[in-house]
């Protein structure tokens, strides 16, 4: 099967742009080149904001019920095209195939659930103080947007976006990530060939930072949406506020998972190493600090220990493989810098710690017990297949550690105590909270951080809401 094609879309035509500028586009499995991606020019970035300013006057005009039809119509081409988009995702991301169809179901979920939701943007009537007096409360999308999306999950970071903006009614141009862009590029003509109006969704590649200075500098971006680092977000969120740009921010994460003695040890760590090593621990609510109370510490490190050595790692399109190669070599590096820093603070190495092979972007999944709070693994967010341990004596202690850090994305707990389960949820600082397992993100449910983490959550109402700004109108004798 063919790689995809890779091209930019600008203004409903899909183009190799103006530039002579492109980049290749690696295989982490491989290291075999898969395409050469097309670069914007700035003519290309001028056309893609006219065309956005232009698709947007189109859009806010398309009633939500027909604005439903087209997304619920390239939903359907997404279905018929999920296979053949999984293993294209599987090759330039490396992530396992039916890890990225199951990306691919929750993308068609999200866009489905906009899509619906776009018809629920209820305003309200407010009582007058005047007889006579009507006052209303309306939404309206705020307008154009500018988006940029990290690689780990090139369809559904790219689809939290459009489907918010679009079931909004707002128009949107796409920066997605240049090392993952066969998913972007595919979901596009999904949406235009069910029929969206030219300049909706544009989409373009190039120098990240060139092209987000150009785009946050246009008085025609009414909105920056971004996933990615915190360092990056700050960067894009000061310059959005050169232009008083709204900004909704999915950042970083050090998710803390709090394994409590009540807790039903095997259960919890079968799926503590399943989520770990999802996607390679290359994932932003991944649990990346497990604290396990003293009774049940050693039993919950051997068990972990035994899945993990379990794990079946190698290129992503094999059947069977659970574990797929880290986005570039750059992360090996921090992988092992994290695990040789960890074991020269105290910390035992019970599995992994190095490279797997030396084609392809592989690191053993890694396991680390009695993990020290100076260790970097315990402050930096890991991003990959590390699990640092460490026991806790009571809850006082616990929910400190959990919440010393800047970060405040996802955070869980395991425990068949309500009423501790009750006290972390008031306690913790995190944007989202699981007990008892890790399923946190579904399109109907709020998504996002605190602090650090960012803010603006994706999904749910709250997801297209922050694509809507709020109308009053007053009127008297009308
Ligand atoms: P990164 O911030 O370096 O890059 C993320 C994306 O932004 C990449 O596509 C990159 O090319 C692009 N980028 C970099 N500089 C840019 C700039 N100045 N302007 C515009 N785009 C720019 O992050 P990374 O390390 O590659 O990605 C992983 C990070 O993303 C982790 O911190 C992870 O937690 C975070 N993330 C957060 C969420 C969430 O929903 N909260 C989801 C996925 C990833």
């Amino acid at each position: 099967m063919a790689y995809e094609k890779l091209e930019l879309l600008i203004n409903g035509k899909w183009t190799q742009g103006t530039s002579d500028k492109s980049q290749d586009v690696i295989n982490p499995a491989t290291e075999e080149i898969l395409g050469t991606l097309p670069h914007a020019s700035v003519a290309d970035l001028d056309a893609a904001l006219a065309s956005a300013d232009k698709g947007f006057q189109t859009w806010r005009a398309t009633s939500p019920l027909a604005r439903q039809a087209i997304m619920d119509k390239a939903a359907d081409l997404m279905e018929e095209r999920k296979a053949a988009i999984a293993v294209n995702i599987s090759r330039d991301m490396g992530k396992p195939a039916n890890e990225a169809s199951l990306e691919m179901d929750f993308v068609i979920g999200c866009l489905r659930w906009d899509a619906e939701q776009g018809k629920r943007a209820y305003g309200r009537i407010i009582p007058a103080r005047i007889p006579g007096q009507r006052q209303m409360m309306i939404k309206e999308p705020v307008g154009p947007v500018a988006a940029f999306v990290a690689w780990n999950f090139p369809a559904s970071n790219v689809m939290r976006k459009i489907g918010n903006a679009l079931g909004a009614g707002c128009s949107i141009i796409m920066k997605a990530d240049e090392e993952t862009p066969s998913a972007a590029i595919a979901i596009a003509r999904c949406f235009q060939d069910a029929g969206l109006p030219d300049g909706v969704l544009n989409l373009v590649f190039g120098v990240p930072a060139e092209i987000s200075s150009y785009l946050l500098d246009s008085p025609i971006i009414k909105k920056l949406s971004f996933t990615g680092s915190t360092p990056v977000g700050m960067l894009l969120q000061a310059q959005a506020a050169k232009r008083m740009i709204r900004c909704t921010m999915e950042l970083g994460g050090h998710a803390p998972v709090m394994i409590f003695d009540d807790a039903d040890i095997a259960m919890a760590a079968k799926a503590c190493a399943a989520t770990k090593f999802r996607n390679a621990g290359q994932v932003c609510i991944s649990p990346t600090r497990f604290y396990v109370q003293k009774g049940v510490y050693e039993e919950f490190a051997e068990r972990f220990t035994q899945h993990t050595n379990e794990m079946v790692v190698g290129e992503g399109i094999n059947d069977g493989v659970q574990i797929g190669p880290l986005i570039g070599a750059r992360r090996l590096d921090v992988m092992q810098d994290l695990v040789d820093d960890a074991v020269s603070h105290g910390a035992e190495l019970l599995t992994g710690g190095e490279r797997l092979g030396n084609k392809g972007f592989f690191y053993k999944p890694t396991v680390l017990k009695d993990v020290p709070e100076e260790a970097k693994i315990m402050t930096d967010e890991p991003f990959g297949p590390i699990a640092p341990m460490s026991s806790f004596t009571d809850f006082d202690e616990v929910i400190e550690r959990a919440n010393k850090l800047e970060y405040g994305l996802a955070s869980y707990a395991f425990t068949t105590n309500g009423n501790v389960a009750n006290r972390l949820g008031d306690q913790i600082n995190a944007g989202m909270f699981g007990v008892n397992h890790f399923g946190i993100a579904t399109p109907e449910t709020p998504f996002g951080g605190v602090n650090h983490s960012g803010y603006g959550s994706e999904g749910g109402e709250e997801g297209i809401t922050a694509y809507q700004r709020v109308k009053f109108i007053s009127k008297i004798g009308v």
